[in-house]
Order: C-alpha cells, then sequence, then structure tokens
C-alpha cells in the first residue's frame, strides 16, 4: 500500500464547504472526467448546490454522453471574480498544480484546495491530499473516500466511476487490474449499468480523422533496440493535413503496444506554439516516470508524459536519443 495525506480530513473539509470547484488536468481523460462527474454527482446527492467543475480544455468527443457532462465549464467561458467565493477547489488526477494549465492561476483564490490522486510523483502539499498510488484510477479512491457510497449510487454515478477504472486500466488490461478493481466493478454492474454501451461509446466510437492519424503515425514508427523501443516523432503539419486534434490521438498508444516484444514506446508529437508534447509507455521494466521527469513531466511507471519548449526537427531525434541512452544506462534494455 502506498498512501499519502488524509482521506477522513478530506472528506472532512468536503462535508464542510458551501461552495466547491472540481477541475482535473489539462487534455482531459477518462478517468480525469469521469471522476469529476462521479464527485459532482456524489456532492449534488448529498445536498449541496454549489457545485462547480471548470476544466482548461475542452472535453473530448468520446466522453460527452457521460451523465452530467454538459455541467463541465470551460476556464475561457467564465468570470475570473468567479472563484472569489469559492469554499474549496479539488484537484482529481493531477500530480501537480502544473498539470490543471491556466486555471491554477484561479483556484489559489478558493479557501482550500485538496487533491485526490493515484499518480507515483503526486507532491501531496496542499491543504490536504489523498493520494494512493496502487489505486487503479481516482474513480476507485472517490469509491473508498465517500462513507456508505453504495447506499446512495445511482446508475449515473456508477457509470462515471466505471468510466474511471475502465478507462486508466486499459479496459481491465494493464498491471493496476486489482481484485478490488474487480470487487468494484462487479458491484457498479449490479446498478445496472451496460458495460457494452459504455465500451461501444468510448472505443468503438472514433473519428475517420483518427483512422487517418493512425495511418500516418504507424508509417513514421521506427524501431530500434532490436524491436524492443520504437519512436514516432509527427510534426504538427501531419495533423494540420488531417484537421486532426489532440483529442484524435487517443488510441493511438494502445494499437501501437500490441507489437510483440515491445519494452518502450516514445511518441513525441509537435504541438502549437514552439512545444513538444513527450508520451511513454512501457511494459515491464522502463520506468517511464523516471524519463518523463528529466523533461520536467511525470506520470506513472508504466505511462508519463512531458511537454517541453522545441523545435520538431531539430529536437525530435535529441530528446529520443537522450531517452534511449538513459535507458541504455539503467540497463533496462
Ligand atoms: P499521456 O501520454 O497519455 O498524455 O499521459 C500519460 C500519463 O502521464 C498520464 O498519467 C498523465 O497524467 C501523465 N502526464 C502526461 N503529460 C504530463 C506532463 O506534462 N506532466 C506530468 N507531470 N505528467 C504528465
Ligand atoms: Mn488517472
Amino acid at each position: 500500500m502506498s498512501i499519502k495525506g488524509d482521506k477522513r480530513r478530506c472528506w472532512e473539509i468536503i462535508k464542510d464547504a458551501d461552495s466547491i470547484v472540481l477541475t482535473t488536468h489539462v487534455r482531459p481523460d477518462g478517468d480525469g472526467l469521469a471522476s469529476e462527474l462521479a464527485l459532482y454527482q456524489i456532492l449534488k446527492l448529498l445536498g449541496k448546490s454549489k457545485i462547480y467543475i471548470v476544466n482548461q480544455d475542452e472535453t473530448p468527443d468520446v466522453y460527452k454522453w457521460l451523465p452530467a457532462s454538459d455541467k463541465i465549464q470551460l476556464l475561457k467561458d467564465i468570470d475570473p471574480n468567479y472563484f472569489d467565493t469559492i469554499d474549496l477547489a479539488i484537484l482529481l488526477d493531477c500530480s501537480n498544480e502544473d498539470r490543471i494549465g491556466k486555471v491554477n492561476e484561479f483556484i489559489k483564490k478558493s479557501r482550500t484546495i485538496i487533491s485526490l490522486d493515484h499518480h507515483e510523483d503526486s507532491d501531496c502539499y496542499r491543504d490536504c491530499c489523498y493520494v494512493d498510488t496502487d489505486a487503479s484510477s481516482v474513480g476507485e479512491l472517490i469509491v473508498s473516500l465517500i462513507p456508505n457510497i453504495w447506499d446512495i449510487i445511482t446508475s449515473d454515478i456508477a457509470v462515471c466511476i466505471y468510466v474511471s477504472i475502465l478507462t486508466d486500466t486499459g479496459s481491465f488490461s494493464y498491471s493496476n487490474t486489482s481484485p478490488i478493481v474487480f470487487e468494484i466493478a462487479s458491484k457498479l454492474l449490479k446498478t445496472d449499468i451496460k458495460p457494452d454501451y459504455i465500451y461501444r461509446n468510448i472505443y468503438n466510437n472514433k473519428s475517420f480523422k483518427y483512422l487517418k492519424l493512425l495511418g500516418r503515425t504507424l508509417d513514421r514508427l521506427e524501431a530500434i533496440e532490436s524491436g524492443k523501443i520504437v519512436y514516432v516523432i509527427m510534426p504538427i503539419s501531419v495533423y494540420k493535413e488531417i484537421g486532426a486534434t489532440e483529442e484524435d490521438n487517443e488510441g493511438i498508444l494502445e494499437v501501437i503496444r500490441s507489437l510483440r516484444g515491445l519494452e518502450l514506446i516514445i511518441l513525441l508529437r509537435e504541438l502549437e506554439n514552439g512545444r513538444l508534447k513527450g508520451s511513454l509507455r512501457s511494459e515491464e521494466t522502463i520506468n517511464c516516470n523516471y524519463l518523463a521527469k528529466m523533461f520536467g513531466g511525470g506520470g506513472h511507471f508504466k505511462a508519463s508524459g512531458f511537454v517541453i519548449n522545441g523545435n520538431i526537427n531539430e529536437d525530435g531525434h535529441r530528446i529520443v536519443r537522450k531517452i534511449v541512452d538513459e535507458v541504455k544506462r539503467q540497463g533496462w534494455v
């Protein structure tokens, strides 16, 4: 068990707060969004009227069907003074404040800030935190945070918790798929949610642009170290040509992951404004979190990311080389 912070105190703080803002990381994923929506609905059910969800970035299309997703507001659409009156901000699925992007400038105005997270590098320095790195997802953390959750749960809340777990365990395929995950999933299914419907909405709901982008990405795939490491360097021009956006990337790494004998995937993409985004995925021995930290990023042992300033043509291969050299220096391949 690797638990940081104080779960009970976090719950006391939440119970005592009148107005609460929930937020998650930039480029939100299934866990960040679905855990916000689960907690939103739980707090509403417990009689709180002033609960808000504010994110920096847009909800990807594949999550827009989630119950209560229409309650998510984007930072750009709200009055900055709005935060002056907030008692409590809750960060979900964020290892540090930088992960919430521009929302960070505003939540500082709220009286208290707490964090619910499951990342290894979670810094936990806020007013209170509850971090369990053994938890598959923040959805799983919420189940353990809320007393008597099984007495109050609705099928809409169950859908959200299920989506948190489903997406952060790679559809029950990653090593974080613990016995607890199946116990929770079993209880969630008893609320009459439909796993086939949920799966289809998320995974069999890809855009045409996604498939085009997948093709271009696979075309650029390079294998090194006898195929143990593969990498892709993607200039933004490819995205522009297809008309693909950030969210069209979702799922591409999973396809690459199916390659036999793979130890590490490095996906380096060019973003707007001279920034580069690195995504790392490993199978067994390679610590992606450690590698991402070399570039100011972080995440989990087997899935991490970073964003740095750079030029894809000048710096792309240099970054890949730095990662590969470190992997070799550590004796990981
Ligand atoms: P992805 O590659 O899908 O963006 O992210 C994989 C994992 O790495 C996620 O758990 C995410 O939280 C983490 N991650 C991605 N980008 C960053 C980043 O820029 N900084 C930090 N600290 N973590 C990141
Ligand atoms: Mn997560």
